[in-house]
């Protein structure tokens, strides 16, 4: 058997207790952060972390919730989570209706791709700082 080409490359995102995944395949199509309010807020963090892939190459397995709700920028986002530890393993948002968003942590894999993009840079708390090629974008579209 040979070792699958690198498009084929398969990443497990898992929640807190474990019982709902996400399996992506293939690379992401962006890698980004976020300071919104409700990215702080829902992760009790100062930016989230996410990767964004096609829908088809992310299978969801467990039971989980969805949440849809407003973002800062006005259009829906809805989260998928786990009824059990309450992880949000996936998310979709009305700006990227073809991609899935996986929070980057859930993937526990220090050689995940860096993020690209900070959004909401007008947000951020005051002592972050970022090292690298990341672009800061104050807003969503900016
Ligand atoms: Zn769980
Ligand atoms: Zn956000």
């Amino acid at each position: 058997m040979i070792a699958a080409a690198a498009t084929n490359n398969k990443r497990i995102a898992r929640c807190g207790c474990g019982a709902l995944t996400a399996t992506a395949t293939g690379e992401p199509v962006t890698v980004y952060c976020c300071s919104c309010i409700n990215c702080q807020r829902k992760g009790g963090s100062a930016f989230s972390y996410a990767a964004l892939f096609p829908n088809a190459a992310v299978a969801i397995a467990g039971e989980h919730k969805r949440w849809r709700h407003t973002g800062d920028s006005g259009r829906w986002i809805e989260t998928m989570f786990c009824p059990i530890c309450g992880t949000t393993i996936a998310f979709r948002a009305e700006g990227f209706q073809d991609l899935t968003g996986i929070p980057v942590g859930c993937f526990a894999d220090p050689d995940f791709p860096p993020p690209l993009e900070l959004y909401w840079a007008s947000r951020r708390h005051r002592w972050l700082t970022f090292h690298g090629d990341l672009t800061l974008h104050d807003t969503q579209d900016g």
